[in-house]
């Protein structure tokens, strides 16, 4: 995950296209996932890159995670989470 958008990933040099996605965020050695969150994503490799203010507002997402009330099934997390800790 990076604070940017670039056009082309820094990893892989795919394309980089806009979207909608549920964002995997890491803090502070805790993973959550927020819903909904508009994003880079490489096409290639499938980084994820924020724009400042929405990796601001992740981190203050993360920050007050203990009021987040709506949790997710971990089997709708899982296929994403066993491709990157694999
Ligand atoms: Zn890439």
């Amino acid at each position: 995950m990076r604070k940017k958008s670039p056009d082309m990933c820094e990893f892989c040099e795919g394309i980089v296209e806009e979207r909608i996605i549920q964002a995997r965020f890491h803090f502070k050695g805790q993973t959550i996932y927020v819903d909904r969150v508009p994003a880079w994503v490489c096409g290639k490799c499938g980084e994820q890159y924020f724009d400042a203010p929405v990796y601001k507002r992740l981190e203050g997402i993360a920050k007050h995670r203990t009021q987040i009330k709506k949790t997710i099934c971990f089997p709708l997390a899982e296929y994403d989470a066993a491709l990157v800790q694999a």
